[in-house]
């Protein structure tokens, strides 16, 4: 395997991390990756509300942070400066200010909150959960609408908490709404990522999973990232063959890596 990378890790800048550069760089290395790209939480609230810790500064912290630790680090490593924004749409003046501000070369964008409200705190036993996922997809829609992303995380997130509340909540591929999604990722040149993390928190599968991605490629998506959405050293690259495979199956042909926000297409 030439060319293997992970696309979607998180250290301690991030709010619900605690992992250090220098723990990561290593463990990224000794698992025979030759790329990462480190990609930090930045959250997006309706206007007015009161965020604990995005507030003025946290990016200086992190674009500071972040170099420090690649100027430290002496191995050969190709280490990416990225972004996780979520539900951008939220807050559209926000996001384009977030963007504006550091030169990023990959920005994922996810929606992870409905009414400001993280979707691991749903009680989705006791929900209208077609109602949730109304909302979800309205949002994903907005956020490739606003275009301000590379590539739409875990796509159908909401599966990761229903799952590990013993329910499920899995979305239909076929649904005019995710083809309407998927349309205009594709349109407008930008791609989706395979996030593992449901192999190792009990979804028992990557977001998304198969059916989705091979509607992706049906549609003529070619962009796609793999990333383990590691919040631990120990979780960087896990996983990534898995998803290497899940490519494969979908019948894609190639994985994407991204500088200064471009992609390039490598064979698989
Ligand atoms: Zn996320
Ligand atoms: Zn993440």
């Amino acid at each position: 395997m030439s060319f293997a990378a992970d696309y979607h890790i998180h250290s301690s800048v991030s709010p619900d991390s605690k992992e250090s550069y220098q723990a990561i760089f290593q463990a990224a290395g000794q698992q025979g990756l030759s790329e990462i790209m480190i990609t930090e939480h930045y959250e997006c609230y309706t206007p007015g509300y009161q965020s604990r810790f995005f507030q003025e500064g946290y990016l200086e912290g992190y674009a500071e942070a972040f170099q420090n630790a690649r100027q430290q680090y002496q191995g050969p490593l190709y280490i990416g400066f990225g972004l996780e924004l979520g539900q951008s749409n939220e807050n559209p003046e926000r996001g384009e200010a977030v963007l504006r501000k550091f030169p990023f070369d990959f920005v994922i964008g996810s929606c992870h909150k409905i009414d400001n409200m993280d979707l691991s705190q749903y009680d989705y036993n006791n929900i209208d959960t077609n109602e949730l996922l109304d909302r979800y997809l309205g949002s994903l829609l907005e956020i490739v609408r606003q275009d301000r992303y590379d590539c739409i995380g875990h796509f159908d997130l909401p599966k990761r908490y229903a799952r590990r509340q013993g329910t499920d909540l899995e979305i239909d591929p076929a649904d005019p709404r995710v083809e309407e999604i998927l349309r205009l990722v594709i349109q407008n040149g930008k791609g989706i990522e395979i996030n593992t993390s449901g192999l190792r928190q009990g979804a028992g599968d990557c977001f998304p999973s198969l059916p989705l991605l091979k509607r992706y490629r049906e549609l003529g998506g070619t962009i796609v990232t793999i990333g383990s959405d590691a919040h631990r050293a120990m979780d960087v690259a896990a996983d990534i063959q898995t998803g290497r495979e899940l490519l494969m199956e979908a019948g894609l042909k190639h994985i994407a890596r991204f500088r200064s926000r471009r992609p390039e297409l490598i064979d698989l």
